[in-house]
Protein backbone atom coordinates (compact mmCIF):
# COMPACT_ATOMS: atom_id res chain seq x y z
CA UNK A 1 0.00 0.00 0.00
CA UNK A 2 1.40 3.65 -0.85
CA UNK A 3 1.37 5.50 2.30
CA UNK A 4 1.74 8.83 0.79
CA UNK A 5 -0.95 9.20 -1.45
CA UNK A 6 -1.93 12.20 -1.93
CA UNK A 7 -4.78 13.85 0.24
CA UNK A 8 -8.03 14.88 -1.10
CA UNK A 9 -7.97 18.30 -0.17
CA UNK A 10 -11.77 19.17 -1.28
CA UNK A 11 -13.04 15.89 0.71
CA UNK A 12 -11.28 16.98 4.00
CA UNK A 13 -12.85 20.85 3.33
CA UNK A 14 -16.09 19.73 3.38
CA UNK A 15 -15.34 17.40 5.84
CA UNK A 16 -14.54 20.19 8.55
CA UNK A 17 -17.00 22.18 7.20
CA UNK A 18 -19.73 19.79 8.43
CA UNK A 19 -18.37 19.51 11.50
CA UNK A 20 -18.65 23.19 12.21
CA UNK A 21 -21.96 22.98 11.06
CA UNK A 22 -22.70 20.16 13.40
CA UNK A 23 -20.97 21.70 16.55
CA UNK A 24 -22.52 25.46 15.79
CA UNK A 25 -26.31 23.78 15.79
CA UNK A 26 -25.45 21.13 18.74
CA UNK A 27 -24.24 24.73 20.44
CA UNK A 28 -27.54 26.25 19.80
CA UNK A 29 -29.63 23.53 20.83
CA UNK A 30 -27.98 23.42 24.38
CA UNK A 31 -28.29 27.01 24.70
CA UNK A 32 -31.83 27.02 24.42
CA UNK A 33 -32.46 23.53 26.19
CA UNK A 34 -30.75 25.90 29.18
CA UNK A 35 -32.67 28.60 28.13
CA UNK A 36 -36.12 26.62 28.39
CA UNK A 37 -34.67 24.94 31.72
CA UNK A 38 -33.24 28.51 33.04
CA UNK A 39 -36.75 29.91 32.66
CA UNK A 40 -38.67 26.69 34.42
CA UNK A 41 -36.06 25.70 36.94
CA UNK A 42 -36.72 27.26 40.96
CA UNK A 43 -34.64 26.50 44.15
CA UNK A 44 -34.86 27.50 47.78
CA UNK A 45 -32.76 29.32 50.54
CA UNK A 46 -31.13 27.35 53.14
CA UNK A 47 -29.19 29.80 54.59
CA UNK A 48 -28.85 33.51 54.98
CA UNK A 49 -26.12 36.38 56.20
CA UNK A 50 -25.79 39.68 55.68
CA UNK A 51 -25.55 40.04 51.78
CA UNK A 52 -25.14 36.27 50.85
CA UNK A 53 -27.43 33.47 50.70
CA UNK A 54 -27.23 29.97 50.26
CA UNK A 55 -29.87 28.45 47.70
CA UNK A 56 -30.70 24.54 46.80
CA UNK A 57 -32.26 23.23 43.89
CA UNK A 58 -30.71 24.53 41.03
CA UNK A 59 -28.53 22.25 39.35
CA UNK A 60 -28.27 24.41 35.98
CA UNK A 61 -27.20 27.35 37.02
CA UNK A 62 -25.24 29.56 35.10
CA UNK A 63 -22.01 31.84 37.00
CA UNK A 64 -22.88 34.46 37.30
CA UNK A 65 -26.52 34.26 36.39
CA UNK A 66 -29.04 36.97 37.79
CA UNK A 67 -31.86 34.88 40.15
CA UNK A 68 -34.97 36.57 41.27
CA UNK A 69 -36.19 35.57 44.81
CA UNK A 70 -39.78 35.95 45.90
CA UNK A 71 -40.51 39.60 46.53
CA UNK A 72 -38.54 41.14 43.40
CA UNK A 73 -35.66 40.83 44.73
CA UNK A 74 -32.24 40.28 42.91
CA UNK A 75 -28.73 38.17 43.46
CA UNK A 76 -26.41 36.49 40.88
CA UNK A 77 -24.98 33.17 41.01
CA UNK A 78 -21.11 33.24 42.65
CA UNK A 79 -19.93 29.78 43.54
CA UNK A 80 -21.09 26.81 42.34
CA UNK A 81 -20.64 23.49 44.41
CA UNK A 82 -22.05 20.38 43.82
CA UNK A 83 -25.43 20.19 45.79
CA UNK A 84 -25.74 24.11 46.93
CA UNK A 85 -24.97 27.37 45.06
CA UNK A 86 -23.55 30.52 46.70
CA UNK A 87 -25.85 33.86 45.87
CA UNK A 88 -24.60 37.38 46.02
CA UNK A 89 -27.24 39.51 47.02
CA UNK A 90 -27.68 43.06 44.61
CA UNK A 91 -31.12 44.12 47.12
CA UNK A 92 -30.97 43.91 50.78
CA UNK A 93 -32.25 40.77 52.27
CA UNK A 94 -34.20 41.32 55.41
CA UNK A 95 -37.01 39.55 53.83
CA UNK A 96 -35.35 36.74 53.09
CA UNK A 97 -35.74 33.50 54.89
CA UNK A 98 -34.60 29.73 54.85
CA UNK A 99 -37.34 28.14 52.75
CA UNK A 100 -37.89 31.29 50.28
CA UNK A 101 -37.75 30.53 46.59
CA UNK A 102 -35.34 31.70 43.84
CA UNK A 103 -36.24 31.39 40.55
CA UNK A 104 -33.29 31.30 37.63
CA UNK A 105 -33.54 33.87 35.21
CA UNK A 106 -31.61 32.57 32.43
CA UNK A 107 -29.68 36.00 32.23
CA UNK A 108 -26.40 36.94 33.11
CA UNK A 109 -25.90 39.99 35.27
CA UNK A 110 -26.14 43.05 33.10
CA UNK A 111 -26.33 46.62 33.15
CA UNK A 112 -27.92 49.39 30.13
CA UNK A 113 -25.94 50.84 27.80
CA UNK A 114 -26.75 53.71 25.50
CA UNK A 115 -26.36 57.71 25.45
CA UNK A 116 -29.40 58.09 27.03
CA UNK A 117 -27.25 57.15 30.24
CA UNK A 118 -25.42 60.82 29.90
CA UNK A 119 -26.42 63.01 32.34
CA UNK A 120 -27.69 60.04 34.99
CA UNK A 121 -26.95 59.08 38.39
CA UNK A 122 -27.57 54.98 37.99
CA UNK A 123 -26.93 51.91 40.32
CA UNK A 124 -25.17 49.03 38.81
CA UNK A 125 -28.17 47.36 37.50
CA UNK A 126 -29.26 50.46 35.73
CA UNK A 127 -32.02 52.01 38.48
CA UNK A 128 -32.30 55.54 38.30
CA UNK A 129 -30.80 57.36 41.67
CA UNK A 130 -31.11 61.38 40.92
CA UNK A 131 -35.11 60.98 41.05
CA UNK A 132 -35.37 60.62 37.34
CA UNK A 133 -37.26 59.14 34.82
CA UNK A 134 -36.70 55.17 34.20
CA UNK A 135 -34.77 53.68 32.05
CA UNK A 136 -36.42 51.09 29.73
CA UNK A 137 -35.90 49.83 26.79
CA UNK A 138 -32.15 50.57 26.68
CA UNK A 139 -29.75 47.41 25.47
CA UNK A 140 -28.32 45.68 27.83
CA UNK A 141 -24.65 43.99 28.37
CA UNK A 142 -23.17 41.65 30.53
CA UNK A 143 -21.27 43.37 33.56
CA UNK A 144 -18.28 40.83 32.49
CA UNK A 145 -16.51 41.16 29.12
CA UNK A 146 -13.48 39.77 27.78
CA UNK A 147 -10.80 42.40 27.70
CA UNK A 148 -9.78 43.24 23.91
CA UNK A 149 -7.38 41.63 22.66
CA UNK A 150 -3.53 42.44 21.81
CA UNK A 151 -3.86 42.20 18.13
CA UNK A 152 -6.96 44.97 18.12
CA UNK A 153 -5.24 47.48 20.59
CA UNK A 154 -2.71 50.51 19.49
CA UNK A 155 -0.29 52.44 20.91
CA UNK A 156 -1.51 55.29 22.90
CA UNK A 157 -0.71 58.41 21.30
CA UNK A 158 -2.98 60.95 22.16
CA UNK A 159 -2.73 63.12 25.53
CA UNK A 160 -5.80 63.50 28.16
CA UNK A 161 -4.97 66.79 29.75
CA UNK A 162 -6.53 67.37 33.52
CA UNK A 163 -6.20 71.12 32.98
CA UNK A 164 -3.99 70.56 35.77
CA UNK A 165 0.08 71.97 35.55
CA UNK A 166 1.42 69.32 38.15
CA UNK A 167 0.20 66.40 36.15
CA UNK A 168 -0.19 67.80 32.65
CA UNK A 169 3.50 68.57 33.07
CA UNK A 170 4.66 66.33 34.68
CA UNK A 171 3.16 63.20 34.51
CA UNK A 172 1.58 63.42 31.66
CA UNK A 173 -1.69 61.28 30.98
CA UNK A 174 -2.82 59.50 27.68
CA UNK A 175 -5.81 58.47 26.40
CA UNK A 176 -6.19 54.66 26.88
CA UNK A 177 -3.34 54.88 29.88
CA UNK A 178 -4.23 53.41 33.49
CA UNK A 179 -2.91 55.89 36.24
CA UNK A 180 -3.18 55.19 39.61
CA UNK A 181 -4.12 57.83 41.89
CA UNK A 182 -3.41 57.06 45.35
CA UNK A 183 -2.74 58.26 49.10
CA UNK A 184 -3.78 58.54 52.33
CA UNK A 185 -7.27 59.33 53.19
CA UNK A 186 -8.32 63.48 52.94
CA UNK A 187 -5.48 64.05 50.27
CA UNK A 188 -7.46 65.52 47.35
CA UNK A 189 -7.57 61.76 45.31
CA UNK A 190 -11.05 62.46 44.71
CA UNK A 191 -10.42 66.45 43.90
CA UNK A 192 -8.32 65.24 41.05
CA UNK A 193 -10.26 63.19 39.09
CA UNK A 194 -13.41 65.26 39.52
CA UNK A 195 -11.09 68.26 37.83
CA UNK A 196 -9.90 65.65 35.24
CA UNK A 197 -13.72 65.09 34.56
CA UNK A 198 -14.64 68.89 34.45
CA UNK A 199 -11.36 69.47 32.33
CA UNK A 200 -13.25 67.33 29.85
CA UNK A 201 -16.06 69.65 28.63
CA UNK A 202 -14.70 70.90 25.39
CA UNK A 203 -12.61 67.58 25.07
CA UNK A 204 -15.37 65.41 23.77
CA UNK A 205 -14.17 62.64 26.03
CA UNK A 206 -17.28 61.14 27.83
CA UNK A 207 -16.85 60.55 31.69
CA UNK A 208 -17.89 57.82 33.68
CA UNK A 209 -17.86 58.30 37.60
CA UNK A 210 -17.59 55.26 39.51
CA UNK A 211 -18.13 55.50 43.39
CA UNK A 212 -17.74 52.40 45.54
CA UNK A 213 -18.28 52.34 49.31
CA UNK A 214 -18.06 56.06 49.33
CA UNK A 215 -20.21 57.97 52.17
CA UNK A 216 -22.92 59.36 50.30
CA UNK A 217 -22.21 62.80 51.48
CA UNK A 218 -18.75 62.54 49.40
CA UNK A 219 -20.78 61.36 46.68
CA UNK A 220 -23.43 64.17 46.66
CA UNK A 221 -20.49 66.66 46.88
CA UNK A 222 -18.84 65.27 43.85
CA UNK A 223 -22.41 65.07 41.65
CA UNK A 224 -22.53 68.93 42.88
CA UNK A 225 -19.24 69.69 41.83
CA UNK A 226 -19.85 68.52 38.24
CA UNK A 227 -22.98 69.93 37.71
CA UNK A 228 -21.80 73.11 38.86
CA UNK A 229 -19.42 73.12 36.32
CA UNK A 230 -21.77 71.85 33.94
CA UNK A 231 -19.88 68.38 33.13
CA UNK A 232 -22.82 66.51 33.83
CA UNK A 233 -23.86 66.26 30.06
CA UNK A 234 -20.96 64.33 29.04
CA UNK A 235 -20.64 62.27 32.48
CA UNK A 236 -22.35 59.38 33.95
CA UNK A 237 -22.22 58.37 37.47
CA UNK A 238 -22.44 54.96 38.73
CA UNK A 239 -22.67 54.64 42.52
CA UNK A 240 -22.03 51.08 44.28
CA UNK A 241 -23.32 53.11 47.98
CA UNK A 242 -21.90 52.16 51.43
CA UNK A 243 -25.24 51.31 53.08
CA UNK A 244 -25.63 49.07 49.56
CA UNK A 245 -25.03 45.47 49.87
CA UNK A 246 -21.47 44.37 49.12
CA UNK A 247 -22.17 42.46 46.24
CA UNK A 248 -23.77 46.10 44.62
CA UNK A 249 -20.21 47.58 45.67
CA UNK A 250 -18.34 44.33 44.07
CA UNK A 251 -20.08 44.53 40.38
CA UNK A 252 -20.20 48.91 40.29
CA UNK A 253 -16.79 48.93 38.40
CA UNK A 254 -17.65 45.95 36.23
CA UNK A 255 -20.97 47.46 35.16
CA UNK A 256 -19.64 51.45 35.05
CA UNK A 257 -17.10 49.60 32.72
CA UNK A 258 -19.37 48.00 30.56
CA UNK A 259 -21.53 51.20 30.27
CA UNK A 260 -18.14 52.96 29.33
CA UNK A 261 -17.11 50.11 26.74
CA UNK A 262 -20.40 51.15 24.83
CA UNK A 263 -18.60 54.10 23.90
CA UNK A 264 -15.19 53.06 23.15
CA UNK A 265 -16.92 50.90 20.92
CA UNK A 266 -18.22 53.48 19.24
CA UNK A 267 -14.81 55.00 18.33
CA UNK A 268 -15.17 57.69 21.28
CA UNK A 269 -12.36 58.73 23.98
CA UNK A 270 -13.88 57.66 27.77
CA UNK A 271 -12.79 58.52 30.94
CA UNK A 272 -13.63 56.02 33.80
CA UNK A 273 -12.78 57.08 37.54
CA UNK A 274 -12.94 54.15 40.34
CA UNK A 275 -13.47 55.37 43.32
CA UNK A 276 -11.99 53.60 45.41
CA UNK A 277 -10.81 50.38 44.68
CA UNK A 278 -9.72 49.62 48.44
CA UNK A 279 -13.32 49.60 49.33
CA UNK A 280 -14.12 47.47 46.36
CA UNK A 281 -11.23 44.58 47.28
CA UNK A 282 -12.88 44.92 51.12
CA UNK A 283 -16.42 44.24 49.27
CA UNK A 284 -15.05 41.71 47.54
CA UNK A 285 -13.01 40.33 50.83
CA UNK A 286 -16.89 40.10 52.46
CA UNK A 287 -18.65 38.29 50.06
CA UNK A 288 -15.79 36.13 49.37
CA UNK A 289 -14.99 35.36 53.65
CA UNK A 290 -19.15 34.85 54.02
CA UNK A 291 -19.30 32.36 50.71
CA UNK A 292 -16.08 30.49 52.89
CA UNK A 293 -13.19 30.84 50.17
CA UNK A 294 -10.10 30.64 51.50
CA UNK A 295 -8.50 33.93 52.82
CA UNK A 296 -5.31 34.78 51.83
CA UNK A 297 -2.49 38.01 53.08
CA UNK A 298 -5.03 40.36 54.87
CA UNK A 299 -7.39 37.98 54.89
CA UNK A 300 -7.99 38.85 51.34
CA UNK A 301 -9.16 36.30 48.69
CA UNK A 302 -6.15 34.53 46.82
CA UNK A 303 -7.81 35.81 43.01
CA UNK A 304 -8.22 39.88 43.96
CA UNK A 305 -5.19 40.72 42.00
CA UNK A 306 -7.07 38.98 39.05
CA UNK A 307 -10.38 40.53 40.15
CA UNK A 308 -8.35 44.03 39.88
CA UNK A 309 -6.15 43.27 36.86
CA UNK A 310 -9.05 41.97 34.72
CA UNK A 311 -10.94 45.17 35.26
CA UNK A 312 -8.05 47.21 34.32
CA UNK A 313 -7.15 45.33 31.29
CA UNK A 314 -10.38 46.44 29.93
CA UNK A 315 -8.83 50.12 29.26
CA UNK A 316 -6.82 50.19 26.29
CA UNK A 317 -6.50 52.20 22.67
CA UNK A 318 -7.98 50.12 20.11
CA UNK A 319 -6.88 50.28 16.63
CA UNK A 320 -8.12 52.40 13.85
CA UNK A 321 -9.97 49.30 11.84
CA UNK A 322 -11.73 49.03 15.41
CA UNK A 323 -12.59 52.57 15.50
CA UNK A 324 -9.72 53.88 17.27
CA UNK A 325 -11.89 54.33 20.41
CA UNK A 326 -10.03 54.85 23.79
CA UNK A 327 -10.66 54.12 27.55
CA UNK A 328 -8.72 55.68 29.98
CA UNK A 329 -8.82 54.52 33.74
CA UNK A 330 -7.76 56.52 36.80
CA UNK A 331 -8.74 53.61 39.44
CA UNK A 332 -8.13 55.45 43.26
CA UNK A 333 -6.60 53.60 45.76
CA UNK A 334 -6.54 55.01 49.89
CA UNK A 335 -3.24 54.17 51.33
CA UNK A 336 -2.89 53.75 55.16
CA UNK A 337 -0.01 55.85 56.82
CA UNK A 338 1.75 56.39 53.65
CA UNK A 339 2.01 52.61 52.98
CA UNK A 340 2.68 51.79 49.40
CA UNK A 341 3.99 48.94 50.18
CA UNK A 342 0.07 47.16 51.50
CA UNK A 343 -0.86 44.43 49.26
CA UNK A 344 -3.74 46.31 47.64
CA UNK A 345 -1.63 49.28 46.76
CA UNK A 346 1.17 46.77 45.32
CA UNK A 347 -1.07 44.70 43.37
CA UNK A 348 -2.46 48.14 41.60
CA UNK A 349 0.80 49.37 40.73
CA UNK A 350 1.93 46.55 39.06
CA UNK A 351 -1.21 46.45 36.89
CA UNK A 352 -1.47 50.11 36.08
CA UNK A 353 0.84 52.40 33.49
CA UNK A 354 1.96 54.91 36.60
CA UNK A 355 0.81 56.51 39.52
CA UNK A 356 0.25 60.18 41.15
CA UNK A 357 0.85 59.70 44.64
CA UNK A 358 -0.72 62.50 46.82
CA UNK A 359 1.28 63.01 50.34
CA UNK A 360 -0.33 63.95 53.12
CA UNK A 361 3.03 66.04 54.09
CA UNK A 362 2.70 68.31 51.24
CA UNK A 363 -1.41 68.28 51.81
CA UNK A 364 -0.94 70.19 54.93
CA UNK A 365 1.93 72.41 53.90
CA UNK A 366 -0.84 73.95 51.67
CA UNK A 367 0.47 72.78 48.61
CA UNK A 368 -2.10 71.42 46.51
CA UNK A 369 -2.71 69.43 44.46
CA UNK A 370 -0.29 67.44 47.16
CA UNK A 371 1.53 65.37 43.91
CA UNK A 372 4.26 64.14 45.36
CA UNK A 373 6.40 64.44 41.98
CA UNK A 374 9.13 62.49 43.34
CA UNK A 375 7.22 59.58 43.99
CA UNK A 376 4.87 60.07 41.23
CA UNK A 377 5.51 58.28 37.33
CA UNK A 378 3.81 58.05 34.19
CA UNK A 379 5.23 55.22 31.89
CA UNK A 380 3.50 55.74 28.99
CA UNK A 381 1.94 59.45 28.98
CA UNK A 382 5.38 61.22 27.90
CA UNK A 383 5.21 60.02 24.39
CA UNK A 384 1.98 61.41 24.10
CA UNK A 385 2.76 65.04 25.61
CA UNK A 386 2.16 67.85 23.61
CA UNK A 387 5.69 69.13 22.14
CA UNK A 388 5.19 72.93 23.52
CA UNK A 389 5.88 71.33 26.87
CA UNK A 390 8.85 68.94 26.74
CA UNK A 391 10.40 72.54 25.62
CA UNK A 392 8.99 74.02 28.77
CA UNK A 393 9.20 71.76 31.37
CA UNK A 394 11.83 69.08 30.29
CA UNK A 395 14.09 70.16 33.16
CA UNK A 396 11.47 70.80 36.33
CA UNK A 397 10.82 67.26 37.27
CA UNK A 398 14.49 66.98 37.64
CA UNK A 399 14.85 70.49 39.27
CA UNK A 400 12.22 70.18 41.58
CA UNK A 401 13.47 66.28 42.95
CA UNK A 402 16.80 68.36 43.46
CA UNK A 403 15.37 70.75 45.17
CA UNK A 404 13.15 68.28 47.55
CA UNK A 405 16.24 66.90 48.52
CA UNK A 406 18.45 70.40 49.12
CA UNK A 407 14.94 71.37 51.33
CA UNK A 408 15.75 68.63 53.97
CA UNK A 409 19.73 69.45 54.07
CA UNK A 410 19.20 73.56 53.97
CA UNK A 411 17.50 72.92 57.51
CA UNK A 412 20.15 72.18 59.36
CA UNK A 413 22.62 74.46 57.83
CA UNK A 414 22.34 78.52 57.75
CA UNK A 415 25.72 78.65 55.41
CA UNK A 416 24.76 77.90 52.26
CA UNK A 417 27.16 78.53 49.00
CA UNK A 418 25.56 80.45 46.22
CA UNK A 419 24.35 77.48 43.78
CA UNK A 420 22.30 75.66 46.86
CA UNK A 421 20.74 79.49 47.33
CA UNK A 422 20.22 79.87 43.76
CA UNK A 423 18.83 76.04 43.24
CA UNK A 424 16.14 76.76 46.91
CA UNK A 425 14.83 79.83 45.64
CA UNK A 426 14.42 78.41 41.99
CA UNK A 427 12.62 75.17 43.72
CA UNK A 428 10.39 77.34 45.84
CA UNK A 429 9.03 78.92 42.95
CA UNK A 430 8.59 75.65 41.14
CA UNK A 431 6.12 74.40 43.83
CA UNK A 432 4.65 77.90 44.22
CA UNK A 433 3.66 77.51 40.21
CA UNK A 434 2.68 74.01 40.15
CA UNK A 435 0.13 74.73 43.18
CA UNK A 436 -3.59 75.22 41.66
CA UNK A 437 -7.03 75.57 43.35
CA UNK A 438 -9.35 73.48 42.86
CA UNK A 439 -11.56 74.01 40.05
CA UNK A 440 -9.29 76.36 38.52
CA UNK A 441 -8.37 74.41 35.43
CA UNK A 442 -6.06 75.69 32.62
CA UNK A 443 -6.13 75.71 29.10
CA UNK A 444 -2.61 74.51 27.73
CA UNK A 445 -1.23 77.31 26.62
CA UNK A 446 -1.89 79.09 30.22
CA UNK A 447 -0.11 76.37 31.56
CA UNK A 448 2.53 76.49 29.09
CA UNK A 449 2.83 80.38 29.71
CA UNK A 450 3.14 79.94 33.47
CA UNK A 451 6.00 77.24 33.22
CA UNK A 452 7.88 79.28 30.46
CA UNK A 453 7.96 81.62 33.21
CA UNK A 454 9.42 79.44 35.46
CA UNK A 455 11.92 78.21 32.94
CA UNK A 456 12.86 81.34 31.62
CA UNK A 457 13.77 82.96 34.97
CA UNK A 458 10.96 85.44 34.33
CA UNK A 459 9.52 84.61 38.07
CA UNK A 460 13.15 84.88 39.73
CA UNK A 461 12.86 88.89 40.07
CA UNK A 462 9.43 88.24 41.98
CA UNK A 463 8.98 87.18 45.37
CA UNK A 464 7.58 83.82 45.77
CA UNK A 465 4.12 85.49 47.38
CA UNK A 466 3.61 87.84 43.87
CA UNK A 467 3.77 84.47 41.46
CA UNK A 468 0.08 83.48 41.94
CA UNK A 469 -0.97 87.17 40.80
CA UNK A 470 1.68 87.51 37.74
CA UNK A 471 0.75 84.14 36.13
CA UNK A 472 -3.13 85.65 36.44
CA UNK A 473 -1.86 88.34 34.35
CA UNK A 474 0.22 85.90 31.69
CA UNK A 475 -3.39 83.63 31.60
CA UNK A 476 -5.28 87.04 30.55
CA UNK A 477 -3.14 88.40 28.30
CA UNK A 478 -1.39 85.24 26.35
CA UNK A 479 -4.14 84.51 23.66
CA UNK A 480 -4.49 87.87 22.56
CA UNK A 481 -0.91 89.21 22.29
CA UNK A 482 0.17 85.42 20.82
CA UNK A 483 -2.64 84.08 19.16
CA UNK A 484 -0.55 82.15 16.49
CA UNK A 485 1.64 80.82 19.23
CA UNK A 486 -0.97 79.57 21.31
CA UNK A 487 -2.79 78.03 18.16
CA UNK A 488 -0.11 76.37 17.07
CA UNK A 489 0.46 74.84 20.94
CA UNK A 490 -2.55 73.13 21.14
CA UNK A 491 -2.81 71.79 17.39
CA UNK A 492 0.70 70.23 18.39
CA UNK A 493 3.10 71.75 16.54
CA UNK A 494 6.89 71.73 17.99
CA UNK A 495 7.85 75.23 19.36
CA UNK A 496 10.53 76.54 17.09
CA UNK A 497 13.15 78.91 18.73
CA UNK A 498 11.03 82.64 17.41
CA UNK A 499 7.69 80.76 19.12
CA UNK A 500 10.02 80.35 22.24
CA UNK A 501 11.78 83.95 22.10
CA UNK A 502 7.99 85.56 21.36
CA UNK A 503 6.43 83.88 24.60
CA UNK A 504 9.18 84.33 26.69
CA UNK A 505 9.94 88.48 26.10
CA UNK A 506 5.68 88.44 26.74
CA UNK A 507 6.21 87.00 30.48
CA UNK A 508 8.70 88.72 31.45
CA UNK A 509 7.01 92.04 30.19
CA UNK A 510 3.96 90.70 31.57
CA UNK A 511 5.71 90.06 35.09
CA UNK A 512 7.21 93.33 35.28
CA UNK A 513 4.52 94.88 34.53
CA UNK A 514 3.10 93.74 36.95
CA UNK A 515 5.41 94.31 39.39
CA UNK A 516 5.54 98.27 38.07
CA UNK A 517 1.39 98.06 39.56
CA UNK A 518 2.22 96.98 42.75
P1 LIG B 1 -11.23 60.76 51.10
O1 LIG B 1 -10.08 59.96 51.61
O2 LIG B 1 -12.16 61.20 52.17
O3 LIG B 1 -11.91 60.15 49.91
P2 LIG B 1 -9.84 62.41 49.23
O4 LIG B 1 -8.42 61.97 49.30
O5 LIG B 1 -10.65 61.93 48.09
O6 LIG B 1 -10.58 62.14 50.59
P3 LIG B 1 -10.84 65.03 48.62
O7 LIG B 1 -12.19 64.72 49.14
O8 LIG B 1 -10.66 65.16 47.16
O9 LIG B 1 -9.79 64.01 49.22
O10 LIG B 1 -10.26 66.38 49.23
C1 LIG B 1 -10.11 66.59 50.60
C2 LIG B 1 -10.24 68.06 50.92
O11 LIG B 1 -9.18 68.78 50.32
C3 LIG B 1 -11.53 68.65 50.38
O12 LIG B 1 -12.13 69.41 51.38
C4 LIG B 1 -11.09 69.54 49.23
O13 LIG B 1 -11.86 70.70 49.15
C5 LIG B 1 -9.66 69.89 49.57
N1 LIG B 1 -8.85 70.01 48.34
C6 LIG B 1 -8.45 69.00 47.54
N2 LIG B 1 -7.73 69.45 46.49
C7 LIG B 1 -7.66 70.79 46.63
C8 LIG B 1 -7.06 71.85 45.87
N3 LIG B 1 -6.36 71.62 44.77
N4 LIG B 1 -7.21 73.10 46.32
C9 LIG B 1 -7.91 73.36 47.43
N5 LIG B 1 -8.49 72.43 48.20
C10 LIG B 1 -8.40 71.15 47.82
MG1 LIG C 1 -12.28 60.62 48.00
Amino acid sequence: MNDTAPIDTAATAGFRDLVRQASTLFRQVVTEQRANVGARESGTVVEVSRGIVTVVGLPNVQSDELLRFAGDRYGFAFNLDRHRVGCVLLDEGESLQSGTTVQRTGRVLDTPVGEALLGRVIDPLGRPLDGGRRLSGLERQPCEHAAPEIMRRAAVSVPLQTGMKVIDGLIPIGRGQRQLVLGDRQTGKTSIAVDTIINQRDSGVICVYCSIGQRSTNVARVIASLRAHDAMDHAIVVIGADDAPPGVQFIAPYAATTIAEYFMQRGQDVLIVYDDLTSHARAYRHVSLLLRRPPGREAFPGDIFFVHSRLLERSTHLRDKDGGGSLTALPIIETEAQNVSGYIPTNLISITDGQIYLSPKLFHLGVLPAVDVGRSVSRVGGKTQLPAYRRVAGDLRLAYSQFEELEKFARFSSQLDDDTRRALDRGLRVREVLKQPRHELLSVPEQIGSMAALTSGAFDSISVEQIRAAEQMIHGGLREALPEVCDRIVAGEKMDDRDFKQLESFVRQTVSADVQVE
